[in-house]
């Protein structure tokens, strides 16, 4: 029977770009195997996708593809990668592959789960069998929301209690070769090769040094380095770690967890051991208390309705944001005026990762701090930048960051001058990333207005001409938004006394 003819098992990958602990994929070849039918692992390629997605994203997202598909064919299959929307390109798929079981791990992002609902219709008209599994997360989402009665657990504190009981499941591997019955015969056929940058139409030349290349093969070896340093792990305190130092004085775990390259449960499982025994830092503020924010925010993100919007969400204050795009544009470009802001933006630009402190201040001052610009706007700006942008992370933090919901002390502002002194009075990662400013005295690299004219002229960058005038004046700035926080703040309480039910 020539293999169009034979049935298929489709793995469909989506957050979950790896074989270790990807339960699903295993139910796929298991599948086939007992059926003898042809297994199938898919990649949709969305071009609206590929638009939202900067740069540096894209090329994570190809390599982390590549490294998918040269590790399947490992196992004597491969990856078929498709350019369009999966709505458009399964139903064609599913007749002309006689698809009879389909696999996928199951995804909160709103809009991975509008377009599952409208493929399972499809699927069940034709008879498809359907497996989904919970992989992306160390815990079910729904279950500890159910634990939690179906509300929101709104603290860390509370979301560690409804977990700590919860045993945390083995994490498998996929190692064993796949009969030849599965295998496609179009198995070489270079129309569902990853493409290049270039075939989707990006220009290699904007690129800068790939810091973080994409895919599991990576993401394995970047765990096992860290892992190694176990004493590093045990005495891990994220306050004390530094926004602003050279070489990220985290992880950088973040992308290969967002694109499901490494499971969450074997970081879990992996520092679980380290600790084994060994005195150590306990949450919020070790690595462990790390993942389990972002379990924190999945949680939130599965249990709120327009979790990543502010109007429609109920945890989420409403706040009378202002609109202004040059401002917006300037700290989206790093031309604020504000070097260490400019730093932090430039490199997130640069190489799409940019430390969790350093997205506090840009947060602040984009947001309640300086700018009086909503957070949404904040929250598109770093999904075009980042390699980890996750969707339930990002809206959560920037709420929290903005004072929107989880944090409330919004008299609590980031100085855009102090606090990057904290970790490098020289500022030498301002003169990395904002070259223009790299002769100031250290006096003046938080504050090069303040430079005499003589100074600005020896060092070589006159701001105003070489670098730009602050665009707001922070000290004054910030406490006239503290009296707006607190207005907005008063105006929530009272339309919330008015919207409870009189007794
Ligand atoms: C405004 C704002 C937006 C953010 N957007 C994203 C995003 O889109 N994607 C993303 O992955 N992280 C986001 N974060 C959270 C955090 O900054 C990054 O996860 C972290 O900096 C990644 O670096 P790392 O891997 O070295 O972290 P590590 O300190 O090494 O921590 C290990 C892992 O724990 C998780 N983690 C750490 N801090 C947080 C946190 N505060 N919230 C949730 N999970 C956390 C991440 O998965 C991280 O990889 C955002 C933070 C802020 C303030």
């Amino acid at each position: 029977m020539s293999a169009s003819k034979v049935p298929s098992v489709v793995h469909w990958f989506r957050l979950d770009l790896r074989l270790h602990d990807n339960l699903a994929f295993r139910n796929a070849i298991n599948e086939a195997e007992n059926r003898k039918h042809v297994l199938r692992p898919i990649y949709f390629l969305n071009p609206e996708k590929i638009n939202n997605s900067g740069i540096n994203r894209l090329r994570f997202l190809l390599q982390s593809l590549q490294d998918l598909d040269d590790n399947l064919r490992k196992l004597n299959t491969r990856l078929y990668v498709f350019k369009g929307k999966a709505v458009d390109c399964l139903p064609n798929l599913f007749k002309q592959w006689q698809v009879k079981f389909l696999t996928s791990q199951v995804d909160i992002d709103p809009e991975i789960v509008e377009q599952d609902e409208a493929i399972e219709k499809i699927a069940e008209k034709l008879d498809i069998f359907i497996v989904k599994r919970v992989q992306h997360t160390v815990y079910d989402c729904n279950a500890v929301l159910r634990k939690n009665n179906g509300s929101v657990p709104m603290t860390y504190q509370k979301f560690l209690s409804l977990v700590q009981d919860i045993q945390v499941k083995e994490v498998i591997e996929i190692n064993k070769q796949i009969s030849d019955c599965c295998k496609a015969l179009d198995f070489d056929c270079k129309d569902f090769d990853v493409p290049s940058l270039d075939e989707i139409a990006i220009v290699g030349s904007n690129l800068s040094e790939c810091k973080y290349p994409g895919g599991e093969t990576e993401a394995l070896k970047r765990l096992d380095m860290y892992m190694s340093r176990k004493e590093w792990v045990c005495k891990f305190e994220k306050p004390n770690s530094s926004p602003n130092s050279i070489e990220p004085s985290t992880t950088v775990l973040s992308p290969y967890l967002s694109h499901g390259c490494l499971s969450s449960k074997l970081f879990y499982h992996r520092l679980k051991q380290v600790e084994n025994g060994r005195p150590h830092t306990m949450p919020p503020v070790s690595l462990l208390g790390q993942l389990m924010w972002r379990e924190f925010y999945y949680t939130a993100g599965a249990g709120t309705e327009n979790f990543d919007k502010m109007i429609g969400n109920k945890i989420c204050t409403q706040i009378p944001w202002g609109k202004n795009p040059e401002h917006l544009k300037a700290w989206a470009e790093g031309i604020t005026g504000y070097p260490f802001v400019d730093a932090i933006m430039r490199q997130l630009k640069q190489e799409g990762w940019i430390h969790h402190l350093a997205r506090h201040m840009v947060a602040c001052f984009l947001t309640r701090g300086d700018l009086w610009i909503s957070w949404e706007e904040g929250a598109k700006v770093f999904e075009n930048y980042l390699l980890d942008y996750d969707w339930s992370l990002n809206a959560g933090n920037w709420m929290w960051l903005s004072a929107s919901a989880f944090f409330y002390k919004y008299f609590r502002v980031y100085s855009p001058i102090a606090f990057g002194k904290k970790t490098d009075k020289d500022g030498l990662y301002i003169r990395k990333y904002v070259p223009e400013l790299k002769k100031y005295p250290s006096e003046y690299i938080y504050e090069p207005w303040k430079a005499p004219k003589s100074i600005q002229t020896t060092a070589g960058c006159v701001i105003g001409v070489g670098y730009p005038k602050r665009i707001v004046e922070h000290d004054k700035i910030h406490k006239e938004n503290i009296q707006k926080m607190s207005l907005a703040y008063k105006v929530n309480k009272e339309r919330k006394a008015m919207k409870r039910p009189r007794s």
